[in-house]
């Protein structure tokens, strides 16, 4: 180069990146920027991060800076960049430092990432050395926290420890020119991971070997395995299929024969199963799709999306019976693409959707370790499409809905877990236990707050064990010893009994829709000493004077909470052990506003003549009766009483239904007011106003929306009262009831008119799957230093 007299005056600024910015190809990034602007300096990791050291002419320095944020690798997440200036050096070559000692690494996972765009071209490319190969990634792309063992985040401290590197993967594997520079779990078909098919025990296997007849012999290897389970699915059996972070269970989704015995196998009679067709053009044959759905549904995390089913669609109606949504997601992993694509060699179609549900049994955790699974799942399956590269964290399928072009999460778990939630202040070391169903827990310390991915209903002893494994996996990976623990109040559950009697650390316990509040809050940055009129609304939740809670409006900070205002309490018989029948939550309700229960009620209905009379006693003499101010139950209640749901074989089932009812309804609704008289929010002459519309032949489309409406009519207008009490404008929606599109949409528009600001869940779900966030905060708070308490002490 030679010099200029006019040229700008260089510069040397000392950068300081942190974030998910290791193992993602962040150093050969910055390198190849670096080069291309003809800077100087160099780039290296180390315990905080990556450091880069960069010299040139400032407004090249300038561009450098802009492009290391805005043209980051797809897989990471720039956290903070600090920048130093300092004397320039002269230096015009720039270098790829060895990375420094990590001892105290406390560096950030990255997700699992679905296969890239780059790795697919080549996965089908009869020309690259990795064609056809099930387990092809790149720095972009693959496999990162299911198979990370510790950290930092180096080969040796992943499964893929046990697969030396031939010498071309190992050449890619050292250049920083390539995608594959310092890609860990870097593999081809000579050194790396290979699937294998086999028949499980049962006079079905006749049924592939017929199939497989159209196989030539030549087809060999993964192109055999794949070719057996097209055939296998083909002929309408249920195959265990090893995936990222688990086992699926998988058969035809078209054919009503495979999914039949699917069901009753799992004992799952209707939940709706997820299914996996090929794009997003196979995906719209099934459901409607717009353009924010189709980014999500094709976005690196690729999540299960829910969307508006088609009514008239090659799925089988036995997917999702009666559900007018499907869950669907697209391949993420090169084995994914390979059976949804033809076998060369082979004449048979390959499979145009198929059902990918969790390898597990009804609710238990999802099957990872191969034994256990070969133990667990044989009964339920007919053959085995597995791979010998071992999973060492289980994670299942995310599930998101999409609400005004954003994600709203349901359940957050591989493609987004381990990623950190930045808390608004400082934590001491911790971990929040999280609630009963769709556990989630978080392990928090210092600014970042650690979500573990989904772990499932606390119920079972394969759970609870799952649990407690993968506390201690999060709290060993990130090197956290936690002081304190965290639970949810209700004395009933495991994790509050995990806390108290296993854990060994002092216990903190929350309440539950104020963890659900300050989970919003969280994620929305609102900071340590801000105020939030918050609405929980979900089905169930223990409140300190020992009712059942769920339809709260709190005034809520991070420390401390007010309620004040709640749906009216209801004797609800048999608490929380009915929320399978809504038509028990119907018949409480209308009891509660004095309705007589008549026969042309449909919940009188649906309630066998004995269980009438035991109910109408039990609530003459409050027997077994819990007050509940649930606005779960409350949607329960609705639903029967418009006959969209009586009983439930899935938690919010009936709610789900009659959104659906809500949403398709198309003409005049009418307008319901919920009476709020002091703290008590009261839904008497809401439901006779109900009662009395159905008896003259409202249409029950009408009478649903009428009532999502009126919920968020009530919404805005206690937010409007608690303004004036509180000077306080912002608003935190949480709690599983806002899992409802619907009603969000209707509940913004109306807070939207009122100039207050909504919070609503973006990064964690609004159910308890988000809870142990809130509590984690919460926490954090109120006890600023356990360690000063001791010495206090
Ligand atoms: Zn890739
Ligand atoms: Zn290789
Ligand atoms: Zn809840």
């Amino acid at each position: 180069m030679t010099e200029v007299a006019a040229a700008p005056a260089a510069v040397r600024h000392r950068l300081r990146v942190t974030g998910v910015v290791q193992g993602v190809g962040f150093r050969p990034f910055v390198y190849r920027m670096a080069t291309e602007l003809a800077l100087g300096g160099h780039v290296g990791n180390d315990s905080g991060g990556v450091f880069v050291e960069v010299e040139g002419p400032q407004p090249d320095v300038a561009c450098f800076e802009r492009r290391l944020v805005d043209d980051a690798p797809p897989m990471a997440r720039v956290a903070t960049v600090e920048t130093t200036a300092v004397l320039p050096l002269g230096e015009h070559r720039f270098r790829i430092l060895e990375s420094r000692s990590r001892a105290v690494a406390r560096t950030f996972v990255s997700p699992d990432v679905a296969v890239c765009e780059d790795c697919l071209a080549e996965l089908f490319d009869p020309a690259d050395r990795r064609y056809r190969y099930p387990f092809i990634n790149c720095t972009n792309c693959g496999p990162r926290f299911t198979i990370t063992v510790r950290l930092p985040y180096d080969r040796p401290n992943t499964t893929m420890r046990a697969f030396e590197l031939c010498e071309a993967c190992s050449d890619e594997y050292n250049d920083p020119a390539d995608r594959r520079f310092h890609a860990q779990p870097v593999a081809c078909a000579a050194c790396g991971p290979r699937i294998q098919f086999y028949a499980g025990a049962g006079a079905t296997v006749a049924a592939v070997a017929e199939a497989m007849k159209g196989v030539a012999e030549a087809v060999e290897g993964t192109d055999r395995a794949i070719a057996a389970a097209q055939a296998a699915l083909r002929a309408g059996q249920v195959l265990a299929v090893k995936g990222l972070g688990g086992y699926h269970l998988v058969c035809d989704a078209t054919s009503d024969a495979a999914i039949r015995t699917l069901r009753s196998r799992k004992a799952r009679p209707d939940k709706p199963l997820a299914v996996m067709a090929l794009d997003v053009p196979g995906a719209q044959v099934l459901a409607h799709i717009n353009a924010a759905e189709a980014g999500v549904l094709s976005g690196p995390a690729r999540p299960i999306v829910l969307l508006s089913r088609r009514s008239r669609s090659p799925l089988s109606e036995l997917v999702a019976p009666g559900n007018p949504y499907v869950g669907v997601l697209l391949p993420y992993t090169p084995l994914h693409h390979l059976l949804f694509r033809p076998v060369p060699g082979c004449d048979a179609p390959p499979p145009q959707v198929l059902v990918m549900t969790s390898g597990n049994l009804s609710d238990e955790p999802i099957c990872y370790e191969d034994g256990e699974a070969r133990e667990r799942l044989s009964r339920l399956v007919d053959g085995w499409l597995v791979h010998d590269r071992p999973i060492h964290v289980p994670c299942d399928d995310s599930v998101v809905r999409v609400e005004a072009g954003h994600e709203l999460p349901v359940r957050r778990s591989r493609g987004y877990a381990p990623l950190p939630v930045r808390l608004p202040f400082e934590s001491v070391p911790l971990v929040a236990a999280g609630g009963e169903l769709k556990n989630t827990f978080c392990l928090a310390a210092g600014r970042d707050a650690w979500m573990s991915q989904h772990i499932g209903d606390m119920g079972s002893v394969h759970t609870l064990a799952a649990f407690k494994r993968s506390v201690r996996q999060f709290a060993g990976m990130y090197r956290v010893n936690p002081e304190l623990v965290v639970a949810d109040a209700h004395p009933g559950y495991q994790t509050r009994r995990w806390a108290e009697e296993d854990a060994n650390r002092p216990v903190e316990l929350v309440q539950h829709h104020h963890a659900h509040v300050a989970a919003v809050m969280v994620e929305n940055g609102v900071p340590a000493d801000e105020r939030v009129i918050g609405f929980a609304f979900d089905g169930t939740g223990y409140g300190p004077d020992g009712a059942i809670w769920g339809g709260e409006v709190l005034v809520a900070g991070y420390g401390s909470f007010e309620r004040r205002a709640h749906l009216r309490y209801v004797p609800l018989p048999g608490g929380d052990a009915t929320i399978h029948k809504p038509y028990r939550a119907a018949l409480a309700h209308l009891w509660a506003a004095g309705i007589e229960w008549s026969a042309d009620l449909l919940p009188v209905r649906a309630a066998p003549p004995v269980e009438l009379s035991v109910l109408r006693r039990q609530l003459e003499r409050g027997i077994q009766c819990v007050p509940t101010s649930s606005m779960g139950r409350l949607f329960d209640a609705v639903s029967s009483l418009l006959g969209a749901r009586h009983t439930v074989s899935y938690e919010a089932q009936a709610a789900i239904e009659l959104e659906t009812v809500a949403g398709s309804h198309v003409g005049l609704v009418p307008r319901y007011r919920f009476e709020t008289i002091d703290d008590e929010i009261d839904s008497s002459a809401l439901l006779l106003a109900i009662v009395e519309d159905f008896r003259h032949g409202c249409a029950p489309g009408a009478m649903a929306a009428g009532f999502h409406e009126a919920v968020a009519r009530l919404i805005a207008e206690t937010a409007d009262r608690l303004r004036h009490e509180t000077g306080i404008g912002t608003v935190a929606l949480s709690g599983g009831v806002f899992q409802n599109v619907l009603l969000v949409r209707l509940a913004r528009a109306e807070l939207t008119r009122l100039h207050m600001r909504v919070l609503a869940h973006r990064l964690v779900p609004p159910n308890d799957g988000g809870l142990a966030l809130g509590q984690a905060a919460i926490a954090a708070r109120r006890r600023p230093s356990v360690a000063c308490l001791e010495v206090l002490r």
